[in-house]
């Protein structure tokens, strides 16, 4: 019985991925632990205990088997089961399980990590409560996120769909910045709303993995795709695992694409923030955020192209004050 189970080749393949999968994310935590107890303790952002890493970790571990693994083997039976046209059904079943992912994390995911609470503060929320109003926005509450536990960097975002949409303030945002630029850095949140960019995103992510999955149905009628990669014998597992090695290649030449869309989306809230507030409290808000999150207030412009999902500060600022 055991013996059958496991020479399932279902069972193989999807026991094989997750062998790998675990074993890159084994590799890559030298570089995480680096980045976190070396670059960012030295510029003072870093406030994660080795501790919390671990716990972190293995959180996410948990949460990745109880969602991944269901993922996983299902997308290798639709594989295997559907024929021609598996990749259809493949990215009905990635679809679904993002949507989901979507409506679950707000309430179930992210709490497991940081602690929600509503914002005291009653003349901020007076404060935000007017800028809604005039903005045309509703939401179920306003919440501060204990952000600093992990590190210094502060950040401000909407979670939830509908009327049921939250506003989360990272506790540093509020420690580090005045009214006028929180209420400037929620205006150009409000911005990407109005115009819609965050759903244009998920469309155009669902867009890509369609044409990411017929491409990888495509490459596994051809025989180079595997004996390219050194494969004798074929499977939907490997296959799989191939497509995961070589996508860089592709999301690598589509990143200059994904940027610029992306810091249009900038500009747009920017501006739209500067019709709702100052434009000089956001200038002011940017030059603190920037430079708490040590980013080069000039990159090299050619790097900045290809791979910043958002301009840089110095741009977005001379931008604001044009306007
Ligand atoms: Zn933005």
């Amino acid at each position: 019985m055991a013996q059958a189970w496991f020479s399932s080749p279902l069972i193989q393949g999807g026991a094989t991925l997750v062998a790998v999968l675990m074993l890159s994310s084994l590799l890559e935590a030298p570089f995480t632990l680096y980045r976190t107890f070396r670059i960012e303790a030295r510029f003072g952002f870093n406030n994660m205990t080795f501790k919390l890493y671990l716990v972190d970790a293995l959180k996410g571990l948990l949460i990745g088997a109880v969602l991944g693994l269901p993922l996983l083997f299902g997308v290798l039976w639709l594989m295997e089961s559907m024929g021609d046209y598996w990749w259809l059904y493949v990215w009905g079943a990635w679809v679904t399980f993002n949507l989901l992912i979507l409506f679950i994390y707000p309430s179930y995911i992210a709490p497991l990590f940081n602690k929600f609470t509503p914002l005291q503060d009653d003349a901020m929320k007076a404060r935000i409560a007017a800028l809604l109003t005039r903005c045309g926005f509703t939401s179920s509450g306003l919440f501060v996120m204990d952000g600093s536990k992990r590190s210094a960097h502060g950040n401000a975002y909407f979670t939830g769909f509908g009327k049921t949409k939250r506003i989360v303030f990272f506790d540093t945002l509020l420690a580090r910045l005045s009214g006028n630029e929180i209420e400037a850095v929620l205006a150009h949140e409000l911005g990407h709303f109005k115009h819609r960019h965050v759903m244009k995103r998920i469309a155009m992510t669902f867009a890509m993995s369609l044409l990411f999955l017929w491409l990888l149905a495509a490459l596994m009628q051809t025989s180079w795709f595997y004996q390219g990669l050194g494969v004798t014998t074929p499977s939907t597992a490997l296959a799989l695992l191939l497509f995961f090695m070589v996508m860089p290649v592709f999301s690598f030449l589509l990143s200059p694409i994904l940027s610029a869309y992306s810091r249009k989306h900038e500009f747009e809230a920017d501006a739209y923030a500067a019709r709702q507030t100052a434009a000089d409290d956001l200038v002011n808000a940017l030059v603190k955020l920037y430079q708490d999150n040590a980013a080069t207030l000039t990159p090299d412009p050619l790097y900045s192209r290809f791979y910043d999902s958002h301009p840089p500060a110095a741009v977005r600022i001379a931008n604001l004050q044009a306007l």
